[in-house]
């Protein structure tokens, strides 16, 4: 049986890793069939992660800290945790493949997931003209008309990016100020191709296979509008990824994965929780990578623990 599963690959994820493999506990990272690398896989220029001076592309960024973790013995599987039983002292992880890892304790960093609108269609047209990644599907809007809606930092980082291939740009936002950061606020009003506008929602999706226009209601007087656009970027935050553990470990009444104090340790002993599934408030990718590290020394310290007893009980 291993000592860890560590079940997420973002900033958390591979942070653990590192600290776990460097401590010898031989770490097997569940890092998700296609979605390797969690949120920043979506993010252009990553300019706020300490010791990349000049900004480092996400992907890039997580690559390296993959590198980083297999370097010192991490191994990685691609697949998807499916199931999780955590009701025993041996951790059970059932993978989309329908392996089963066993282990003695288990790092939850599975992160979060991209918030959808909530209105008809949204699925429907996801893939024909939605998009929750501008780096992902940008290219797809050259010379064309889009709309970006959200007011925090990852709709204006959506809004700058789009304004490389689209010709306008519209940055909906369902109040008259924005939450983001002033400094991507300020790139974004800089920018000629971005036009704000405010207190708006969409409260309605058009076209026919292929999204040609959203309907606009406006917050303060409820009128409606239409509004033409080629393609919709969704940028309205994210959700902890809790499903697998809802029934499982204690949840917070914001959603997020409870954990006591500063430390890594769920509900359930020998299971650990790091990163955007356990934040709801800081959520960067430094303060994910430093929840691993609290999550891998949380486990270690564990594991420690259990060795010593059952040095004791084999004694005894
Ligand atoms: P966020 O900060 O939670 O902002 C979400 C935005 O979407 C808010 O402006 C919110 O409006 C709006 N919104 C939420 N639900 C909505 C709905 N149903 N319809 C319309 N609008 C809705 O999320 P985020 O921008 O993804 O950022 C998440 C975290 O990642 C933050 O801590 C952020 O600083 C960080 N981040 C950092 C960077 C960077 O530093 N480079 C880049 C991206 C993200 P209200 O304001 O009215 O609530």
């Amino acid at each position: 049986m291993r000592d860890l599963i560590i079940i997420g690959s973002g900033p958390a994820g591979w942070t653990a890793a590192i600290y776990a493999a460097r401590a010898n506990l031989k770490p097997v990272v569940i890092a998700s069939q296609v979605e390797v690398g969690g949120e920043l896989m979506n993010t252009t220029e990553v300019e706020n992660f300490p010791g990349f001076p000049e900004g480092i592309m996400g992907p890039d960024l997580m690559a390296k800290m993959q590198q980083q973790a297999e370097r010192f013995g991490t191994e990685v599987v691609y697949d998807d945790a499916a199931a999780v039983d955590f009701s025993g002292e041996v951790k059970r992880v059932t993978l989309g493949s329908g392996t089963v890892e066993e282990a003695k304790a288990v790092i939850f960093a599975t992160g979060s997931a991209n918030r959808k609108l909530g209105i008809p269609r949204e699925d429907e047209l996801s893939g024909y003209g939605i998009s929750w990644c501008a780096t992902c599907d940008g290219f797809f809007f050259r010379e064309k008309t889009i709309a970006v809606v959200g007011g925090g930092d990852s709709a204006m980082e959506e809004a700058t990016f789009l304004t490389k291939f689209a010709s306008k740009v519209y940055l909906i936002h369902r109040r008259d100020e924005f939450r983001a950061s002033q400094i991507m606020q300020q790139r974004a009003f800089d920018n000629e191709k971005i036009e704000v506008i405010w207190n708006s929602e969409i409260a309605e999706l058009q076209g026919e296979s292929a999204l040609s226009g959203v309907v606009l209601r406006d917050t303060v007087t409820g009128e409606t509008r239409e509004l033409a656009v080629d393609g919709l970027f969704i940028a309205i935050g994210n959700d902890p990824r809790t499903h697998l553990v809802h029934d499982v470990l204690e949840i917070s009444p914001e959603g997020t994965i409870a954990v006591d104090g500063r430390t890594s340790r769920t509900s359930v002993p020998g299971v650990f929780a790091a990163g955007d599934v356990i934040d709801p408030t800081y959520r960067q990718a430094v303060t994910a990578a430093a929840s691993g590290t609290v999550a891998a020394l949380d486990a270690e310290h564990f594991l420690a623990a259990l060795s010593d007893r059952e040095k004791v009980v084999a004694s005894a």
